[in-house]
């Protein structure tokens, strides 16, 4: 854990928030390489729920009538954790992870009480109770507000899917374990509307998808069906998707059947018909949501500590006896696809060359680098997952040919100039 955290500072994937204050519990900046890999892990989700049939698009607000969330069930007892407080030193904490005793001081703990997870704010210059509103602890309610908008604009029919990603927010009593449970983080959601009667149908076809698009992305995961007890508020059933952290296997994602929930309960509150009407059937109907929910910082996190290999004594070059470090992120993912070196920078030809062919592959994700060994530059590159290693030595001013080296392979072979946009992409985007 503190190798992942101390990792991801030292290479500019992830700040502490605020730092130079002293940090803000639990906040974080992602920083150049997190956000390029941040962003892959978006695009690819995007994408593959654009490829799928009848799925479209919504960017709501995070702030939205506060009537919402009481239709939703969220300000009640529904989205709320237990909250224990130690006697002796009055720190705070989720129930299930403070068991018997404080876990600062072994102190005896208070009667749990009810704590609700919605993070409050007020709207406009009056902090009084009308202008109280609510940043939104989930993406998908401002999907089900739009589900008429959706239908009427985009002639939809049912069975049918939005597919949404924003920012979410929970008070959390106990945030904890690094990106794995903040209070602002960003939801990867898609809510599949579907005759009540396909639910359970939609619900497993919609689990293998998810766990096909992890295999996809190279990360192992598991699943755990949740027993009613534990479930959420509004499923009817649930799935969680796991994967291993260094505390063990936890929840990346979560399946749900939300039934008729939200659409009932909106319709109620709003006092709006959000029932669906078939036209064939003449039925009106509230659809079933099969809802697919991921945290992008927690697979984030997840990605890192399973694509983090340390190899001791070194693998490139016997002379280093320091470990070194691969990180084996997916092709699709990496933060940057390939590195130009010229393999010395006191040789103004071989240092053109390589710009040439920096300038060359520029509209891909890649970078220049010039300075140290050209062991030391493979190092800084494996570090980062950089897939291709590409060198401009004395040859090339012959030959125009470069070298490639594999990060994972270490294989070297040597390529045409003018062959290379072809090799990329073919590489690294064989589906374009
Ligand atoms: P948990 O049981 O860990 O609190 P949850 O079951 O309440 O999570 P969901 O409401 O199903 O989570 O949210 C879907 C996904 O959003 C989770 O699988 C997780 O990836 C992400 N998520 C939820 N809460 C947090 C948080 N506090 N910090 C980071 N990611 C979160």
């Amino acid at each position: 854990m503190e190798k992942i955290v101390s990792f991801c500072k030292k290479r500019g994937f992830v700040f502490p928030s605020s730092e130079i204050y002293g940090g803000f519990s639990s906040s974080y900046d992602f920083g150049p390489l997190g956000i390029e890999l941040k962003n892959n892990i978006k695009k690819y989700w995007q994408d593959s729920m654009k490829q799928e049939d009848n799925i479209v698009g919504l960017d709501s607000a995070i702030l939205m009538n506060p009537m919402v969330w009481q239709a939703s069930g969220h300000l009640t007892a529904g989205f709320a954790d237990e909250l224990v407080e130690c006697k002796k030193c009055h720190h705070r904490f989720r129930k299930d992870f403070a068991k018997k005793n404080c876990p600062d001081c072994q102190g005896g703990l208070t009667v749990p009480r009810k704590f609700n997870l919605m993070m409050r704010t007020f709207v406009g210059p009056v902090e009084e109770k009308a202008s109280e509103a609510y940043l939104r602890a989930e993406t998908c309610q401002g999907i089900y507000l739009n589900f008429q908008n959706i239908l009427q604009t985009m002639r939809m029919k049912i069975p049918f899917g939005v597919a949404q990603i924003g920012k979410s927010f929970r008070n959390e009593i106990n945030p904890k374990d690094f990106l794995f449970r903040t209070r602002e983080f960003e939801q990867m959601e898609m809510q599949w509307f579907c005759h009540p009667k396909q639910a359970s149908g939609f619900f497993d076809s919609w689990l293998k998808k998810r766990l096909k698009w992890y295999a996809q992305i190279g990360l192992k995961v598991r699943t755990t069906e949740v027993l009613k007890k534990d479930r959420s508020h509004y499923a009817k059933k649930q799935i969680d998707i796991e994967a291993q952290f260094p505390f063990g296997w936890k929840e990346i994602e979560g399946i749900h059947n939300r039934g008729d929930w939200d659409l009932s309960n909106h319709s109620k509150h709003s006092k709006q018909d959000l029932r669906y009407y078939d036209e064939i059937t003449k039925q009106k109907y509230f659809p079933y949501v099969i809802e697919t929910s991921v945290g992008v910082e927690r697979l984030f996190f997840a990605l890192l500590c399973s694509s983090y290999e340390e190899i001791k004594g070194g693998r490139s070059e016997k002379s280093i006896k320091e470990a070194e470090t691969v990180l084996k992120l997916d092709k699709k993912l990496i933060p940057f696809k390939a590195a130009i070196f010229p393999l010395v920078r006191n040789k103004p030809e071989i240092v053109k060359k390589a710009k040439d062919v920096f300038n060359l592959l520029k509209p891909f994700s890649i970078y220049y680098d010039e300075t140290g060994s050209i062991g030391k530059r493979y190092r800084r590159a494996d570090e980062i997952g950089v897939f291709w290693a590409i060198t401009i030595d004395f040859d090339t001013l012959q030959d125009n040919a470069v070298t490639i080296r594999n990060r994972d392979t270490m294989e070297q072979k040597r390529i045409k100039i003018k062959d290379l946009i072809e090799c990329f992409k073919k590489q690294f985007f064989p589906m374009d």
